[in-house]
């Protein structure tokens, strides 16, 4: 068959020649080594953990490197399309500190290899179908849905390998007349990839985090062109990587089944096949069992789970590092202050089988960070969360920036930071107490008689002066325990503790209940120094009330 009348039949509105497109989407001129890579997703509006690997790759590989991060988005499915979806992707990607270079935008596309939406490409790949049709290396079929579903059904029955392959391939070997006749009748075809591979032979293939890979060939006449003449995602895939200059596929690794095709794909084309990084899926424990994160059981897969919960970005930043890049870690305590971005990122460190997500290591990460910041910094984050998730406490710390900002001062700063907030939502139990209206009234261990509670608090009270420091403060609690039969000697006390009614423990504890209302606060001394003298006489007192 004379192919060019094929191609030109099916396409005759298409003039443009590939070579034009090679012009028009020069190489680009990038350092020696630069990574040139994207992000692709489909506009779904689900924005999860998985992107946010995805992305953190995408993007330290091609920063790290001096090359470029594009934005394409893979829009072919109309039905699937949710409106606002690029945008909500593009402002929670950039929240998390990855910024495209370019591609699709809030308001439309800036680059100079778009344009960026593949159903605005409609053009361009029908240029490279018509090139493959006028070589043979592509035909169109006309197989209705019932003819499919019964060769399925026969490959079925016989336990066949299901496809459309080879003998089971109608339309491969048509005559001009026979496609010119159903196009006449108006009949819909999809445009398909005459495979010359076989399922006998294999061949080697590395991929960046799989390692060696055998590849077995492939042998299905795969759709290119879908009946509305958009593209599957394999034909768009080599079409736009290769006119966008992409030199690394960061993609997921669902996609390593059809690899085999997108590489022949690549050949058929005469593209220079791309490097793949193909990341494994994000797994978590339940039970003793590994399984994938799923969207519909766990509400940690979406990223807005980590917004609300307050999680600050440079945590869950940092924590996909740590899952990614085992040795982040060390890296991280031997560059305590150093911004994360300087850490050498590698996709060979990433686990072939998937990472790990792991609840409790993320809140030990996240602490981590937040004891790194300074109180200026965890106040202004605090508040910004507040405000959304909590409006009342979030008023509250916005009217007295000085309050809570000592407050968040405490412990803070040294070698050794406290480190009490793992999400903003911590912050409330933490710190609650400094505003009246969250303060809770205290629970006195029952051990100790009301009375006994009622004269700690009120030696307290002859003695406390706003003006003491710290040893001097601590001083007077320890000759209270004492005057009051109690011992300071914790030796003394674990050795015997029937010889004493309690220990300085205990009196410390009445103290900080009643001006707190919690056994647990932060330094005592110092919550003090923040509430005044007559905010802390004024609660002790009112509790001393309740004794009485
Ligand atoms: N649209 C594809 C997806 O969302 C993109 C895969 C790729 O990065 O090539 O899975």
């Amino acid at each position: 068959m004379d192919y060019q009348v094929l191609a030109d039949l099916l396409f005759p509105h298409v003039t443009d020649t590939p070579e034009s497109l090679e012009e028009r989407f020069p190489l680009r001129e990038v350092p020696e080594g630069a990574v040139i890579t994207r992000m692709a997703p489909s506009p779904t509006g689900f924005v999860h953990l998985g992107n946010l690997v995805q992305g953190l790759t995408s993007e330290r590989m091609a920063h790290q490197s001096g090359g470029v991060l594009f934005l394409r988005v893979e829009d072919t499915d109309a039905k699937r399309e949710v409106p606002g979806a690029v945008e909500v992707l593009i402002d929670t990607l950039k929240h998390y500190g990855i910024q495209f270079d370019e591609g699709a935008t809030h308001d439309g596309d800036a680059g100079l290899y778009g344009p960026y939406r593949q159903r605005q490409r409609a053009g361009i790949y029908h240029v490279y179908a018509k090139k493959l049709v006028s070589e043979g290396q592509a035909y169109p079929c006309f197989c209705t849905e019932e003819q499919l579903a019964a060769m399925r059904e026969t490959q079925e029955a016989n336990k066949e390998n299901t496809g459309y392959y080879g003998k089971y391939a109608m339309w491969r070997d048509r005559s001009l007349e026979e496609i010119r006749s159903e196009l006449n009748a108006g009949n819909p075809w999809v445009l398909r990839f005459r495979s010359t591979g076989s399922i006998e032979n294999q061949f080697k293939f590395d991929d960046l985090v799989k390692g060696k890979l055998t590849i077995t060939e492939n042998d299905v006449d795969h759709v290119l062109l879908k009946s509305d003449g958009i593209p599957t995602y394999h034909f768009a895939h080599a079409v736009d990587d290769h006119l966008m200059r992409t030199t690394h596929v960061v993609r997921g690794d669902e996609w390593l089944p059809t690899l085999p095709f997108h590489i022949q794909l690549f050949k058929a084309l005469g593209f220079k096949l791309p490097k793949y990084v193909h990341i494994g899926p994000l797994m978590k424990m339940d039970g003793t069992s590994k399984r994938k994160l799923s969207k519909r059981k766990d509400p940690e897969l979406a990223l807005t789970y980590y917004k609300a919960e307050g999680f600050p970005v440079e945590a869950v930043y940092e924590y996909i590092l740590t899952i990614l890049n085992s040795n982040f870690e060390d890296w991280r305590r031997a560059n305590p202050d150093a911004p994360a971005d300087t850490f050498k990122f590698s996709p060979k460190k990433l686990n072939p089988a998937g990472s790990l997500f792991d609840y409790a290591k993320l809140t030990d990460v996240s602490k981590n960070v937040i004891s790194r910041m300074d109180a200026a910094k965890v106040y202004e984050l605090l508040t910004e969360w507040a405000k959304e998730f909590d409006p009342d406490f979030g008023s509250k710390l916005a009217a007295d920036p000085e309050l809570a900002t000592a407050v968040l001062a405490i412990g803070r700063g040294g070698k050794k930071p406290r480190k009490d907030l793992a999400v903003w939502k911590d912050a409330k139990p933490y710190m609650g107490f400094f505003y009246d209206e969250y303060l809770e009234a205290p629970v006195f261990d029952e051990k100790f008689d009301k009375s006994v509670v009622l004269d700690a608090l009120t030696r307290f009270l002859e003695k406390f002066d706003i003006n003491d420091d710290a040893n001097t403060w601590f001083n007077k609690v320890k000759e209270i325990t004492e005057e009051m039969g109690f011992t300071s000697d914790m030796k003394a006390y674990k050795a015997d503790p029937s010889a004493f009614p309690g220990t300085v423990a205990d009196i410390s504890t009445f103290i900080r209940q009643a001006t707190t209302g919690k056994t647990n606060s932060p330094d005592l001394f110092t919550v003090m120094q923040i509430l005044g003298y007559d905010r802390t006489v004024a609660r002790i007192r009112a509790v001393m009330e309740t004794l009485k």
